[in-house]
């Protein structure tokens, strides 16, 4: 066997093996190495089936029979049960909307089943709902009785591999010990320098691999999966401190303008600066003396000001000269997710820019428009592209905002000096580089987020830029008041959102779900759902107002027409799920209640509220929790303590875990790499190794496997871009 063979051609597969194989990815015989477990069970755990009681979560040990299909009697949900026996008696065990179990699964196979007992109503009998199951190819006579191997009692842990419809951990288990087997191990060569390793106590690549998948003892599967975690974390460092040198090493535009200059234009803003703003500001002008290319992420809540860094720094880049030149300006372009965002930047810097008579542009997948308008100097016009392209080309037009239409092949600048960049994480490093590689001299960067993410996976994703942070709300600004609700206080609240309805303000109410309860998913039951929240505050709390509802099943135009509705007015309040997160500007909205509020995160309860600070009126959240343990509420009241949404996010990976982070899926790190991100000490050592490396030797040519390891990254991330 070797890495690179495909696992086809060493085992023999069922159908839905290779399907499931499929969809985790796994082709080859290295991705089955590096597909690692969730967790590892222990044969300690488990219980004699005499001894269960209604309310337990057990596992227990037997041999599985009468596996069938039926549908439930009223329900008609597709249902499988069957009954698993050991030597001190029996339970039946049901399955909801999981008939494929009883195919999977032949009768008489020894079966490991993990689940919560319940009761049956009418007879008092016990059975298992919806457990895990899984085959294993023999049952613990004892507690310390090993199920796999032949090693016989020593070990009793055995790994658990992520659930997947038709493969088992079982499977894995024997696939990888005859990969093991094969001598695989003997061939793999460590990328990570040994020195590394010693200094950080860290197993070896072939150690790791072995304590991952069949660790004797706890100490060894924590210590494996510390050394992938750091290693990613690691492989991450070196790819983002390579950019960055890159990067910096790019000529670019000295921009130096006079601090006068600045200070006139800043001082016509209609408000003073925070602090953060203008440290925010001044981080960016010394960057812009420098002569090499600026990469700056600014980090900042949600209305802690950004637009106004931007236009600061943008007139320093546009009161400045061409190189050789006393006439014309530097060029900025300012990129937006959204042409919603672009239109809006646009507005805001028509404002900042008025009294300048400085062009302004912009370019949307749907139009291009010019300020100043030559009939109507004080706002602008349609103008056609080539247009629009053409003054862009020959400097005339010296700030372009856009969406990606930015990026495209056809846009030429003259001088761009500056590039800033809305909600970085939307847009991939390939296409930053598109917007910079088109000049030989590369524009300064500034890109901006608010997404609130803890600082330890800011330091991973963000390692090739210099952060700045904006930790400061404009003064003045009346702050939220968010109220943690209790069971008995639901209608007392009622009153007060009713209370700003009267006033003519509009509320939200999210939902954590769409539809009814799935019958099948206990924890489901208490949620609520939008379709059926909305009818009940129709029919019994809020009869005199009109109410939509919004949620991403929904067609895109009859979303637009709800969203429509509601910007207008004659929706008043709007229920919803999440997805009012994104992109949605209702000022008058000044209220959102949040049901179900233990199923989110605390920063994505904090960009949910976000909602409704859009106005100078006093904004109201109610977080309302449908279980209300001591520690819920206490979770919850941090959103009234937390000073922004970074703090709340670092509040998240404390009490919820890193694979719980808000945003997760879109930063490309695994779970196991994920767990570096608790760990601040672990991600400042990849960091740190990261550095040294890359300031010695840049191209890795004294680490031949580091600098193969991160082309074949590389390579694996074209392809799936
Ligand atoms: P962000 O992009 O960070 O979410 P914006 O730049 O859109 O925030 O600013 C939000 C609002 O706050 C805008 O209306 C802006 O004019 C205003 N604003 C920005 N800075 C200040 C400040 N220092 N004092 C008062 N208001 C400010
Ligand atoms: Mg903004």
């Amino acid at each position: 066997m070797d890495l690179i063979s495909p696992i086809e051609s060493h085992f023999r597969l069922l159908g839905p093996q290779k399907s499931a194989l499929r969809k985790l990815g796994i082709s080859t015989v290295e991705d089955l190495l590096y597909h690692f477990p969730v967790r590892y069970g222990d044969t300690a755990e488990s219980r004699n089936i005499a001894s269960l009681r209604k309310g337990d979560e057990a596992v227990v040990y037997g041999k599985i029979s009468r596996l069938k299909t039926s549908k439930g009697f009223r329900t008609k949900i597709a249902m499988a049960d069957g009954v698993v026996v050991d030597d001190t008696g029996s339970i039946k065990c049901v399955w909801f909307n999981q008939p494929y179990l009883a195919k999977m699964i032949p009768d008489e196979a020894l079966v490991r089943v993990e689940g919560k007992v319940s009761e049956r109503k009418k007879d008092g009998e016990l059975y298992l709902s919806n457990p895990k199951i899984e085959r294993v190819d023999k049952l613990p006579t004892a507690v310390g009785d090993s199920l796999f191997g032949s090693d016989g009692g020593i070990h009793t842990l055995y790994p658990v591999y992520p659930e997947s419809r038709g493969i088992t951990s079982n499977w894995f288990y024997h696939a990888i010990q005859k990969a093991f087997k094969s001598g695989i191990l003997d061939a793999l060569e460590d990328p990570l320098p040994p020195e590394i390793l010693e200094r950080y106590s860290l197993p070896t690549l072939r150690t790791a691999l072995v304590w991952m998948h069949a660790p004797q003892k706890d100490a060894d599967a924590h210590a494996a999966r510390k050394r992938f975690a750091f290693e990613e974390v690691f492989f991450i460092q070196l790819e983002r401190q390579r950019e960055r040198r890159e990067w910096k090493k790019n000529p670019a535009f000295v921009i130096e303008p006079k601090p006068e200059v600045i200070e006139r234009f800043v001082s016509r803003f209609p408000f003073p600066l925070t602090s953060a703003q203008s440290k925010a500001i001044s981080d960016v002008l010394d960057d812009f003396k420098k002569g090499n290319a600026m990469a700056r992420l600014l980090e900042g809540d949600v209305g802690s000001g950004k637009t106004a860094v931007a236009a600061a720094t943008a007139h320093a880049a546009i009161m400045t000269r061409p190189r050789g030149q006393d006439y014309g300006s530097l060029q900025v372009a300012y990129m937006a997710p959204t042409e919603i965002l672009a239109a809006q930047h646009f507005e805001s810097f028509i404002q900042y820019f008025e009294h300048t008579g400085i062009s302004i542009g912009l370019i949307t997948g749907s139009g291009c428009r010019k300020f100043p308008s030559k009939v109507n100097p004080r706002g602008w016009t349609d103008i056609s592209r080539t247009q629009l392209l053409k003054w862009v080309g020959n400097g005339e037009i010296p700030i372009l905002i856009g969406t990606h239409a930015l990026i495209q092949k056809s846009v030429k600048f003259k001088n761009l000096a500056y590039a800033i960049v809305d909600e970085q994480h939307r847009f991939g490093t390939a296409q930053r580089q598109k917007l910079v590689r088109k000049d030989e001299i590369h524009p300064h960067l500034l890109s901006m987020t608010a997404t609130p993410i803890p600082r330890t996976l800011a330091l991973t994703i963000y390692g090739d830029l210099d952060i700045t942070l904006l930790d400061q709300m404009p003064h003045g600004r009346k702050p939220i008041v968010t109220e943690i609700v209790l069971k008995t206080k639901r209608d007392e609240m009622y009153e007060k959102v009713r209370r700003e309805l009267r006033l003519g303000r509009q509320a939200y109410v999210i939902c954590p779900r769409i539809d009814e309860p799935d019958p099948a998913k206990e924890m489901a039951v208490l949620a609520k759902s939008v379709k059926e929240e909305a009818k009940r505050l129709q029919d019994s709390v809020f009869k005199e107002y009109e109410i939509g509802i919004l949620h991403s099943k929904m067609k895109d135009a009859e979303k637009e027409r709800v969203m429509a509705e509601f910007k207008k007015g004659s929706i008043h309040i709007l229920v919803a799920t999440s997805v009012v997160e994104v992109g949605v500007n209702v000022p008058n909205a000044t209220v959102i209640l949040i049901e179900g509020a233990e199923r989110f995160g605390l920063s994505q309860l904090h960009q949910l509220r976000g909602r409704v600070v859009r106005s100078n009126h006093q904004a109201y959240c109610f977080v309302y929790a449908e279980t209300q343990s001591q520690k819920t509420i206490d979770r919850l009241k941090a959103l009234t303590t937390a000073k922004n949404g970074f703090e709340l996010a670092e509040f998240d990976l404390k009490f919820r875990g890193a694979g719980e982070l808000y945003g997760k899926r879109q930063w490309g790190i695994s779970d196991v790499g994920m767990e570096a991100i608790k760990n601040i000490k672990m991600v400042e050592a990849a960091r740190t190794e990261a550095v040294r490396i890359v300031e010695s030797d840049g191209s890795l040519a004294n680490l031949p496997l580091l600098r193969a390891k991160l082309d074949e990254r590389k390579s694996q991330r074209i392809h799936f871009e």
